[in-house]
């Protein structure tokens, strides 16, 4: 086994689920994983707190943290910055945390740019139409948002392909197992099994 945790992104459609699928996952196994929480100058919905959801941030916050460097990677989308902190990450994981950040395509992939070893899982509901109606059933948003973010996951599924394993969100429970078994596999990745392999090389070159 790796000794390191490993770094796992979570993409879909806006409305596929991904919030709750993490929340399950947590809430089941809450010593293996923790949530990256991201930066955003967007405003927070009703529920969300500061520091739990997001941080909440002005744009001129948010662009300080570019300037010093502060986040792995960010993303504009529908109008607003997204980021996530860079020292929570590689904290976490330094100290065997697998850790998941629940971010969109171009965060996705500058940070499997960045970081190699990275899981790509994409999360969808079963059909386009299901989409559709779990966006208009959250009622938290105007039409106008709704429509930009169904627009934008027209654009977004051209990149599924980019990604490495899809997750259907059909029954909350199964695609978090999935999603679970999917992280664990990566523990025996060989590239992140360098030390113990080097040893059992070294143990076995007596018997050449
Ligand atoms: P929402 O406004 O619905 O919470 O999030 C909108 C989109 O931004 C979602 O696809 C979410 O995954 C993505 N997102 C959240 N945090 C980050 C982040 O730190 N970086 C990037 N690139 N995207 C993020």
């Amino acid at each position: 086994m790796g000794h390191k945790g490993i770094l796992a992104v979570v993409s879909g459609f806006s409305g596929a689920g991904k919030g709750t699928l993490m929340k399950a996952l947590l809430e089941h196994y809450p010593d293996q994983y923790a949530l990256s929480i991201s930066a955003t100058t967007r405003s927070p919905r009703a529920g969300e707190e500061h520091g739990r959801e997001y941080f909440f941030l002005t744009r001129d916050q948010f662009e300080e943290l570019i300037q010093k460097e502060a986040l792995i990677e960010y993303a504009c989308y529908v109008g607003n910055y997204y980021g996530t902190p860079r020292d929570y990450v590689l904290e976490q994981m330094e100290k065997g945390k697998d850790v998941i950040l629940e971010i969109e395509i171009q965060g996705a992939l500058k940070v499997k740019e960045r970081f190699p070893d990275t899981l790509l899982l994409f999360v969808t509901p079963p059909s386009g139409a299901e989409l559709e109606r779990r966006l208009r059933s959250r009622g938290t948003e105007t039409q106008e948002v709704i429509a930009g973010r169904l627009g934008r996951a027209a654009e977004e599924a051209a990149y599924m392909d980019r990604y490495e394993y899809l997750l259907v969100n059909d029954d909350l429970e199964v695609c978090m197992e999935e999603m679970h078994r999917l992280i664990q596999a990566q523990h025996h990745r060989i590239s992140g099994c360098q030390e113990l392999v080097e040893s059992i090389k070294k143990e076995l070159e007596g018997y050449r």
